[in-house]
């Protein structure tokens, strides 16, 4: 089945339900920023296909910090190059979307048994907005990010979901943006997936769908394979976030799942009420 067609089955189920879908997108290379590709012709779609929020809080791969949880409170988020050596066309794009101080705050009151703090600095970084950029192209649902502690186990990202899952009934768009295998040192453009990235991926998806979150977050089983698939854990870190935010009536559905440059996978999945 088709990405559209897979979309257009699933917006029957978005217009049942109050209750907002949460969704994890694979990011990728910044060059979807400015490409034409399969990916960015996928998140345009799922723009269309999304009920509208009232505001997004995404999770992104690239905001990342140690001790503490943060969530950006500014009213005007800026955008964020974090990326070196891409074409000029990248730099001067801009995504403005407002921020939402006044949900963002209270957020840090969700999370403050997570060691919450706000922010005023932090922005939109390429893990959010690249991808906003063709959900939202008017730049106009309200937007702030929180970031990933990475000095604690993988199991509260999970944890984070969860206590972020209430937002789903308040019309909030949870998205984590990240890579499912993110691998840049394998990374060879053009090149077949390799078999590592293919057994993560793989493994994944099926531990995703078996609901067996605990142990997608259990490092001593997941073994060697995790650190093949992700020498360091930030990419994989909002799939967790999402996957604590599902509910247990939620259907699953994969987007798109190729594997990119080798060793870099794009699989994308929503949890939406049925
Ligand atoms: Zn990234």
């Amino acid at each position: 089945m088709s990405v559209a067609s897979r979309l257009e089955a699933m917006k029957d189920s978005f217009a049942r339900s109050d209750r907002m879908p949460v969704v994890f997108l694979g990011h990728g290379s910044p060059m979807n920023v400015i490409e034409d590709t399969e990916f960015s012709r996928a998140w345009t779609k799922l723009g269309q296909s999304l009920p509208r929020p009232q505001a997004i809080l995404v999770v992104s791969a690239h905001w990342m910090t140690t001790g503490t949880t943060l969530v950006d409170v500014s009213a005007m988020p800026r955008t964020i190059y974090d990326f070196y050596g891409f074409p000029e066309a990248l730099y001067q794009e801009r995504y403005p979307a407002p921020g939402q101080p006044e949900l963002a705050r209270e957020v840090i009151t969700l999370l403050k048994s997570h060691r919450a703090q706000e922010d005023d600095r932090w922005g939109l970084d390429h893990g959010a907005w690249a991808v906003l950029k063709y959900l939202y192209p008017g730049a106009d649902v309200p937007v702030f990010q929180v970031s990933i502690d990475m000095s604690r186990r993988l199991e509260h990202q999970l944890e984070i979901g969860r206590a972020l899952s209430e937002l789903r009934d308040r019309g909030v768009l949870v998205l984590g943006s990240g890579n499912v295998v993110h691998n840049l040192r394998a990374m060879r453009p053009g090149a077949p997936p390799m078999d590592f990235a293919e057994a993560f991926d793989t493994l994944f998806a099926e531990r995703l769908s078996d609901r067996d979150f605990s142990a997608l977050a259990d490092r001593e089983r997941l073994g060697t394979l995790l650190s093949a698939a992700h020498p360091t854990v930030d990419h994989y870190l909002p799939a967790l976030t999402i996957a604590g935010a599902s509910h247990a009536g939620d259907a699953l559905s994969y987007m798109t799942s190729a594997i990119d440059l080798g060793s870099v996978s794009m699989r994308s999945f929503i949890f939406h009420a049925v």
